[in-house]
């Protein structure tokens, strides 16, 4: 069955065969994340036609769990059976989204739960569509007044491994006509796939860039993070640099703190030297989810000092902010959970 988020207003016009107008007045539905049948101004007629060829909601809300910070853990069913999550965070300056650009990742990280399962399958430009339409419905937004303000690609997947899907979700969230999200609003997170961030660079989306480095030599990332072995660090930050040059925008790191991995003074060094020379962040993020002891989360303390190690050497870093820890939020956690407990 196709799915109507993946066309733009005029795509509408010409695979249903209808005038602009008829074509505005469903992408209107579309975006307030309506089935057909709510679709009130068509005739029953046109609606039942639609039916039996179209799919309005390519993905329903199957589960919402709510943290103590208002933080939100949704569950997702696509219309094969596969299950895929997103976070809803609240932030003074808007809420944002993280949204799932795979079922599953072949990225293989090994502190990541979504790299564990490997790739199942890519999703489509409208079923990342449909996370933001669904989530915006499910919390009192619709087209005008968005709940969602903010998107982030970091959810299940490597948003650059499924580029094309990713670039048209792109285009079809920040349209006039849809629900208009800034591109500005959007950060795109990648483990770093080096010639892939070359390639974004260029197409100037105006699209924030995150890229997860977690450790600051490549014998070190290489024992965490597969993707190591073909790209080295200096074809990362080179390809980084090279998206500050095209876009003007600053790039931000994501390197996750484990204790026994990659804390060292010597670590702090070492991201130093490769993050410094242009404009950049580094967000730190505590290890989340299950303990083994081949990888441990830090204690408070412990990232601190390695924050503070990293200012002192003139690096612009923080520490993220923790939302939802109780309801498994890092990536793929709460799908795997699930999964296990067999629903
Ligand atoms: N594939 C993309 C986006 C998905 S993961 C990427 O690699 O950037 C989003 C972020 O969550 C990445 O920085 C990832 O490394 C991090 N992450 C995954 N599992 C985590 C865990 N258990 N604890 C902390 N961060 C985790």
């Amino acid at each position: 069955m196709e799915f109507l988020t993946e066309y733009t207003t005029e795509e509408l016009a010409e695979r249903l065969g209808v005038p602009a107008f008829r074509a505005r007045q469903i992408k209107k539905w579309l975006t307030l994340y309506r089935d057909f049948e709510e679709m009130t101004d068509l005739s029953k007629t046109f609606r039942a036609q639609l039916v039996r060829s179209f799919t309005a909601q390519p993905l329903t809300i199957l589960d919402c769990i709510e943290a103590k910070d208002g933080t939100k853990k949704y569950l997702y069913r696509l219309t094969d059976g596969n299950v895929i999550e997103g976070v809803f965070m609240r932030y003074k300056y808007g809420n944002t989204l993280c949204v799932s650009t795979q079922v599953g990742c072949r990225m293989g990280c090994t502190f990541c739960a979504s790299g564990q399962g490997g790739l199942i399958r890519n999703l489509t430009a409208g079923e990342i569509l449909a996370q933001v339409l669904a989530v915006n419905r499910d919390a009192g937004g619709n087209a005008d007044r968005r709940a969602v303000t903010n998107v982030v690609l970091m959810g299940m997947g490597e948003p650059l491994d499924n580029y094309d899907n990713v670039l048209r979700f792109l285009r079809l969230v920040s349209a006039e006509d849809g629900l208009n999200v800034s591109l500005r609003n959007i950060s795109l997170s990648t483990c770093g796939l080096a010639d892939r961030i070359r390639q974004f660079a260029d197409e100037r989306t105006g699209v924030n860039l995150t890229i997860s480095l977690h450790a600051a030599t490549d014998e070190r990332r290489r024992e965490i993070m597969p993707i190591a072995r073909r790209w080295s660090l200096a074809e990362v930050i080179g390809a980084a640099k090279y998206y500050f040059e095209r876009t003007g925008r600053r790039v931000i790191f994501e390197y996750v703190l484990i204790a026994n991995r990659n804390m060292t003074e010597e670590d702090a060094r070492n991201l130093a030297s490769l993050v410094r020379g242009f404009p950049t962040h580094v967000n730190l993020i505590a290890l989340n989810g299950r303990v083994s002891g081949d990888q441990l989360p830090p204690t408070r303390a412990q990232a601190e000092a390695f924050c503070k190690r990293l200012t002192d050497l003139g690096v612009s870093a923080t520490i993220r902010r923790s939302m939802g820890g109780e309801i498994e939020g890092a990536c793929g956690q709460l799908r795997r959970k699930r999964i296990e407990e067999g629903v």
